[in-house]
C-alpha cells in the first residue's frame, strides 16, 4: 500500500499563517519533513507518535541534497504513511516543490499540494509595506537573488525597465552586485530600498535606504539570510503601515515558567502583542495516584457543607476521579462551592458547577475573609489541592469550623533544557521573566542552578500575586511589578503598562 503525501506550505514565520487545509495535514501526518524556515510551533500540532525529519541545513552540519530529500519522502510514503512536508513560504516560490511533485508523480506516489502565503508578499505586508499600490506600484516581480555567476541568469536590462515593485529572495549575499547591476543599468540610485529580515518573526529587522547606499547599512546592521530585498516606491509606506512592529511587546522576550499544559492563554496572548513566548515549563503537575484518601472524600461528600478550589488543577484533577468513580457534578449538589479565582472558576463552570463564592482577591487571605463572615462551627469545609500548598488557608479556616486538607496533586520540577535560556540570559536577550506562583520561582532557580542568579539582574522579574513576590524576593532579587489583579490578564498588564 502506498502513502500519500502533502507538500505544505506553512508560511512565511508567524505560525498562524498557516492556511487551515495545512494545519490538517499536520495534524494528519505520520511524518513531518520540515525546512529550517518553518516555525516549530507548527509541529507541536501532530498526533501522537508523529516523527519528525529535520532536512534543512545546518542539520548534523550536513545539508540533505534535493535528491536525497526526495528519496525520504518517497520511502516513508512507500511504507503506507503519510507525509507532510513542510516548507516555508509557498511550496512552488523558489521552495523546489515542483521537482519534489514530479517525483513523487514519476513513482506513482499520491500527493497534494497546499500553497501558502509567500513571504514574497506576506513578508512585505508585515513591514508595512504593500507590494502592489494603485499610485506607486501597478505590479511585481518575484526575484531568485541566488545568482550564480557574473553573467548570471537574470535579464537586468528588462528588470531595470519594470515599474513595478521587485522583491528578490535568497538575495542578500549578493545585495551588492543586484544594487550596482540595477543602478548601471538604468534604476535611479534614489529607488527606495528595504531589507526585511526574518519577515513575520518577533525578530523582525527592517533596514531601509536607496540603491546606493542600502549595501552599506547592511552591512553596518548585520543583515544576514532569510532576507527579503524590496526595491520600489512601496517601501515608502511603510510608516504608515507599520503595524507589526509597532504592536507593544514586539522585539521582546518573555519567559513563560507554567507547566506547559498550562501555559497557552500567556503564550498566545504575547504572541498577539508581537512578543516572542519563550516557554520554559518548571513545573509539571502530577496527580496522586491511587488516592484513597480523595476516594474516600469524594464518597462522603454530603458530609461536607463547603469545598474550596484553589486552582485549575485542583479542579481538573478532583472531577476527573469523580467522573471515574461514576459519579458527576450532581455529587456537590448540597454543598457550597468556592473557587479561588476565575482561572479556577471557569475550570469549574467547563464541568457545569457554579462556583457560589469568589473573593475579590485571588489569595487565601481573601478567601478567609469572606468565610468568616458566613462560617459557623457546624459547617465542614473540604480542600482538594495540592501537596505543597501553604498551610495558611486550612491553619485560619480550622479556628472557624472543620476542615479536611486532602492532598490530590504534587507539583514537581519540570524537565527543560536550561541551556536555551542560559545563552539567552548570557546575551542579556530575556527582557521580561513571568512566574505565576511560587513553585514556578523555587524551581527556575533550582533549574538554572542559584549561582547564575546574577545573569538576571537585567531581566524584568513579574509576579502574578504578593505570595508569588515573597518568592522572588526570597532569593534576593528584586520583584520589577507585581500584577494588581492576580491573573494571566494581571500578569500582562504589568507587563504592558510601563
Ligand atoms: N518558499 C519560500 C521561499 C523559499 S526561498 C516562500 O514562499 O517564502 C528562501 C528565501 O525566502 C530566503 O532566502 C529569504 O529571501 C526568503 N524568506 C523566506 N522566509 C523569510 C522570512 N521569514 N524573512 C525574510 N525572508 C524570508
Amino acid at each position: 500500500m502506498k502513502g500519500k503525501v502533502y507538500l505544505v506550505g506553512a508560511g512565511p514565520g508567524d505560525y498562524k499563517l498557516i492556511t487551515l487545509k495545512g494545519m490538517d495535514c499536520i495534524k494528519e501526518a505520520d511524518v513531518i519533513v520540515y525546512d529550517r524556515l518553518v516555525n516549530k510551533n507548527l509541529l507541536k500540532n501532530t498526533k501522537e507518535g508523529c516523527e519528525f525529519i529535520y532536512v534543512g541545513k545546518k542539520s548534523s552540519n550536513h545539508t540533505k541534497t534535493q535528491d536525497e530529500i526526495n528519496e525520504i519522502i518517497a520511502e516513508i510514503a512507500n511504507k503506507g504513511k503519510v507525509v507532510t512536508r513542510l516548507k516555508g513560504g509557498d511550496p512552488y516560490v523558489f521552495g523546489r516543490g515542483g521537482e519534489e511533485g514530479e517525483y513523487l508523480k514519476q513513482r506513482g506516489i499520491d500527493f497534494e499540494v497546499i500553497p501558502g502565503i509567500t513571504s514574497a508578499i506576506g513578508g512585505l505586508c508585515y513591514a508595512g509595506i504593500p507590494i502592489t499600490h494603485r499610485d506607486y506600484a501597478s505590479s511585481f516581480h518575484v526575484i531568485t537573488g541566488h545568482l550564480k555567476d557574473e553573467n548570471s541568469e537574470l535579464d537586468w536590462e528588462s528588470l531595470c525597465k519594470l515599474r513595478g515593485t521587485l522583491v528578490f529572495l535568497m538575495g542578500i549575499a549578493n545585495l551588492y552586485k543586484i544594487c550596482t547591476n540595477l543602478i548601471e543599468r538604468g534604476k535611479d540610485k534614489n529607488t527606495p530600498v528595504a531589507l526585511i529580515n526574518w519577515a513575520t518573526t518577533p525578530n523582525q529587522k527592517v533596514v531601509e535606504g536607496t540603491l546606493e547606499n542600502i549595501y552599506k547599512r547592511a552591512i553596518d546592521e548585520k543583515i544576514e539570510s532569510p532576507t527579503l530585498i524590496v526595491v520600489g516606491e512601496v517601501v515608502n509606506l511603510r510608516r504608515e503601515l507599520n503595524f507589526f512592529e509597532n504592536k507593544p511587546l514586539f522585539g521582546k522576550n518573555i519567559v513563560v515558567t507554567r507547566p506547559r499544559a498550562q501555559s497557552s492563554e500567556l503564550v498566545e496572548r504575547i504572541m498577539n502583542l508581537g512578543g516572542n513566548p519563550i516557554e520554559f515549563p518548571t513545573i509539571k503537575i502530577e496527580e496522586i495516584r491511587p488516592n484513597e484518601a480523595l476516594d474516600k472524600e469524594i464518597e462522603n461528600i454530603n458530609e461536607y457543607s463547603y469545598i474550596i478550589f484553589t486552582s485549575e488543577n485542583g479542579v481538573k484533577v478532583f472531577f476527573d476521579r469523580l467522573l471515574e468513580l461514576g459519579f458527576d457534578g450532581r455529587r456537590l449538589g448540597n454543598l457550597k462551592v468556592v473557587a479561588i479565582g476565575p482561572a479556577t472558576s471557569k475550570a469549574l463552570r467547563d464541568r457545569g458547577i457554579i462556583a457560589d463564592i469568589i473573593p475579590k482577591r485571588f489569595v487565601g487571605e481573601a478567601i478567609v475573609e469572606e468565610l468568616q463572615e458566613i462560617l459557623s462551627k457546624e459547617d465542614k469545609i473540604l480542600i482538594p489541592r495540592a501537596s505543597e500548598a501553604r498551610e495558611y488557608l486550612v491553619k485560619k479556616l480550622r479556628k472557624i469550623c472543620s476542615v479536611v486538607e486532602c492532598k490530590t496533586y504534587e507539583t514537581i520540577k519540570g524537565e527543560v533544557d536550561k541551556e536555551e535560556i542560559l545563552e539567552f540570559l548570557n546575551e542579556d536577550k530575556i527582557d521580561y521573566i513571568t512566574f505565576t506562583s511560587s513553585s514556578t520561582v523555587k524551581n527556575f532557580f533550582e533549574i538554572i542552578g542559584v549561582e547564575k542568579q546574577d545573569r538576571l539582574k537585567d531581566a524584568k522579574l513579574i509576579s502574578i500575586g504578593p505570595i508569588t513576590s515573597k518568592a522572588i524576593e526570597s532569593f534576593g532579587l528584586k520583584v520589577y511589578k507585581e500584577a494588581s489583579e492576580y491573573t494571566i490578564n494581571g500578569v500582562i498588564k504589568a507587563i504592558t503598562e510601563n
